[in-house]
């Protein structure tokens, strides 16, 4: 069974001028196929660094710690070969191409991704059922990669992608800029046909209106770089209603 294994993990980022400043201090987690784990805290705690520090960003400097895949060390591969392990990281491709298409784009993340280029005709009509499954116009396979793309687009590429690269652990950063109902609708239906499959999801949030409709088996509360809380779905419930403050205080502290 498919095991994503973060151990420990300190991570720093500089911009150059005035040395490293450490983000992540320390963060252990265990994601396994069929999970879906809930990472939540406030803006700036760390989120997204963890999302890049696994996805491999060059800025994010990993200072110790471990992250493997069943096993293998994920820390020592390029993005690509990250990707083909089974990691899918959603903001991996956030970049506009103007000319790219959406089906070409995901033809060649398959190809990337499986090690062999999928028959066109055979890859078009896996391509229209998962768009299908996902009620997407068909008309937006022919769109220029992330131009234009509305939030609910940009979402139901980033689902479109999982159903077809079948990756062994998502990594999902959920940009606390405002998702609307209709992307927050579109992820989570996406995110649940995948739970109890063999997929491992993490999920990284801010708010917590997206567990109203994906129900996390796990939840992680993230402070200060590091996870100062985990409980159950209980926990989101939790946080909806009281907030972060009594956690940014265990985060500063620890
Ligand atoms: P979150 O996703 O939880 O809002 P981030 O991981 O984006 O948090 O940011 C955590 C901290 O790291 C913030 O103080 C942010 O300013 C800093 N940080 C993140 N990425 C960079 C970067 N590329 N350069 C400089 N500082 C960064
Ligand atoms: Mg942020
Ligand atoms: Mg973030």
């Amino acid at each position: 069974m498919a095991t994503l294994e973060i151990r420990d993990l300190h991570v720093s980022v500089g911009d150059g001028s005035d040395g490293a400043k450490e983000i992540l201090r320390g963060v252990d987690l265990t994601v396994k196929a069929g999970e879906i784990h809930a990472i939540m805290g406030p803006n700036g705690s760390g989120k997204s660094t963890l999302a890049y520090a696994v996805a491999g960003h060059p800025k994010y400097e990993i200072t110790s710690g471990s992250v493997t895949l069943d096993g293998e060390d994920v820390l020592e591969m390029s993005v690509d070969e990250r990707a083909r392990a089974g990691l899918f990281l959603a903001m991996q491709y956030p970049v506009e191409v103007p000319g790219v298409s959406v089906s070409n784009f995901l033809r060649s993340a398959v190809t990337a991704v499986r090690g062999e280029a999928p028959k066109l005709r055979e890859f078009t009509k896996e391509m229209k059922r998962a768009m299908d499954d996902l009620s997407i116009d068909p008309a937006f396979a022919q769109r220029s990669l992330n131009e234009g793309f509305s939030g609910g687009e940009k979402k139901r590429h980033e689902i479109l992608q999982l159903e077809l690269l079948r990756p062994k652990v998502a990594v999902l950063d959920e940009t606390d800029s405002g998702l609307d109902v209709d992307a927050l609708k579109v992820v989570s239906e996406g995110i649940n046909r995948f739970s109890g499959g063999e997929t491992g999801v993490l999920l990284i949030t801010h708010y917590t209106r997206i567990l109203r409709y994906v129900q996390p088996d796990f939840v992680h509360v993230f402070a200060g770089g590091r996870i100062v809380a985990a409980g159950g779905p209980e926990l989101a419930e939790e946080l909806e209603n009281e907030g972060y403050e009594k956690y940014v205080k265990a985060g500063v502290s620890a």
